[in-house]
Order: structure tokens, then C-alpha cells, then sequence
């Protein structure tokens, strides 16, 4: 397989779609690359698909889908065709199924990775809103809980990153829901702060 960090858009995506790069490819209906705009200033990225992803090819789907939807029509944003400011790009840490909605292990995401950076580099956001203790632990490299990471601005492959919760959690903990827009607002103001520096 070519280096993912020399591809085009065109390349990668088809070469996501036929990857057998981990055992993720046996049980994988389809692979579920990414949505949105390609120029997006905000990126979200998750964790694996589940099972509606897995049958939508989409990321994001589903009740927590729409609670992202709801999120970030908040802020003005949307996954829907809009300008670059406006629509999000969107996607996982891996790209296939883990079976039984299992998390994804170690080799498996190090063999995803490499896809991951290069939409990052190709979309060049600025900023990374990492949802879910499974994305945040794996792309920052960390075994603390989300409550610990969340509040500060860190850092992937160069773009500022904010932790926060997965839709799925707020769905199961509304009172976390006051927490995810904190973390939300935070975001809003690194961007400014990006832009105005
Ligand atoms: Fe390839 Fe990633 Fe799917 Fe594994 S999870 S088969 S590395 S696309």
C-alpha cells in the first residue's frame, strides 16, 4: 500500500474502501470514511462506527447522530452542504466496525491511524473536537478520563484539540449535556483565538 500521507483525496478514499490493513476488514459491511467539507474549519472526529454507521457508510448516525446535529447547529454549524465555516468535517479513529461494537485494540487503530492524519492534513481545521473517552484516550495518546482532559486545549498533528463527551454518553447522562457545552464554547473561542492570532 502507498504511504497514506502523499494521497489525494481521490486516493485515500479508495484506498480506505478497499483496506484490508487490520482483521476490522472481515466483519465490516462497508467502510465508513468521513462527511463533510473537505476545506472545514471545525473537525469532530469519534471513535469506531457501530452498527448504524456500518450500514449508513456514514459517521455519526442514528439518536447520537442527531444530538451531534442539534450540538452543532448550536454553534452555526452544520454537516449538510454549506460554506467551509459553516460545515463540519467528520469522522472516526478507525474507519471499519469493530464486531459486536467492541472498542478497537492497539494494532487496529495504529493501522488506522495513518488515514486519520492525512484527513487532518488534508482538511487542515482549525480546531479538532474529540468526542468520546475511546478517540480522546487513543489520539491523544493518554489512559486519563475524559473529566481530567476536558477544559485545556491540546494538541494533533498540530491542530488545537478539545475533549469532550460522546453524544452516546450525554444521551444516557443528560446533566453531562451543561459539561459538552462548556467544552463546546471552549472551542468557539480557541477558534477565535486562532483566527485572531
Ligand atoms: Fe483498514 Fe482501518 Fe478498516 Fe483496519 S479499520 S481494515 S486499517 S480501514
Amino acid at each position: 500500500m502507498a504511504d497514506p500521507a502523499s494521497m489525494d483525496w481521490p486516493q485515500l478514499e479508495a484506498t480506505v474502501s478497499s483496506c484490508q490493513a487490520c482483521r476490522l476488514c472481515e466483519s465490516r459491511r462497508q467502510t465508513v470514511f468521513g462527511v463533510g467539507h473537505r476545506q472545514a474549519h471545525w473537525m469532530v472526529v469519534g471513535e469506531a462506527p457501530g452498527e448504524q454507521e456500518d450500514l449508513a457508510g456514514e459517521p455519526f448516525v442514528g439518536k447520537s447522530g442527531r444530538l451531534l446535529d442539534n450540538m452543532l447547529r448550536a454553534l452555526g454549524l452544520t454537516r449538510e452542504p454549506a460554506p467551509a465555516a459553516q460545515q463540519v468535517y467528520i469522522a472516526n479513529t478507525v474507519k471499519c466496525r469493530p464486531p459486536g461494537n467492541r472498542n478497537p485494540q492497539p494494532d487496529e487503530l495504529a493501522r488506522c491511524e495513518p488515514f486519520l492524519i492525512r484527513q487532518v492534513a488534508l482538511v487542515q481545521p482549525k480546531i479538532i473536537l474529540a468526542m468520546g473517552r475511546f478517540a480522546v484516550q487513543s489520539l491523544l495518546r493518554s489512559d486519563e478520563p475524559i473529566g481530567r482532559l476536558r477544559g485545556r486545549v491540546h494538541d494533533y498533528q498540530g491542530v488545537p484539540l478539545i475533549v469532550t463527551y460522546h453524544p452516546a454518553y450525554l444521551l444516557r447522562n443528560l446533566p453531562e449535556k451543561a459539561r459538552a457545552w462548556d467544552d463546546l464554547c471552549l472551542a468557539v473561542e480557541t477558534v477565535k483565538a486562532c483566527t485572531a492570532g
